[in-house]
């Protein structure tokens, strides 16, 4: 996979700019901080934080990583591997739960994503440091 893509930021907890900082301060999504976030890319200083209450809008992201996930393991579990409609609702409530730390990561990072376009070679630190 490229560096250069939004997908590898996405995926690889990178700054959507450089490709390089971390965007999250933890790589893992389930540690204790897990939602913690740099305001500034450690690399190239570029804002994490554009406006109050950009991520809002992320927790619809999420809900469509919830739903994609929902149907998908619907159409593996009751469709190919037929498995009884109710074990697979009981088993997708704990699962959903469980990833709900991933998604919120992935769903944070995919929104800002969209506004900022990949230049992995910039590097702009802003005004007064980080
Ligand atoms: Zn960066």
């Amino acid at each position: 996979m490229s560096t250069n893509s939004r997908l590898h930021s996405i995926l690889f907890n990178k700054c959507p700019r450089c490709q390089q900082g971390d965007f999250f301060v933890t790589n893992s999504a389930f540690s204790r901080n897990f939602d913690k976030m740099h305001e500034h890319c450690p690399h190239c200083g570029e804002n994490f934080m554009p406006e109050p209450g950009f991520y809002w809008a992320s927790m619809f992201v999420s809900y469509a990583f919830y739903t994609i996930y929902s149907l998908i393991t619907f159409a593996i579990v009751v469709k190919w591997l037929a498995i009884d409609l109710d074990y697979f609702l009981v088993g997708l409530v704990p699962t959903l739960i469980l990833l709900t730390p991933y998604f919120f990561r992935l769903a944070r990072r995919t929104w800002l994503s969209i506004f900022i376009s990949p230049r992995p070679n910039r590097v702009h630190l802003p005004e007064g440091g980080i």
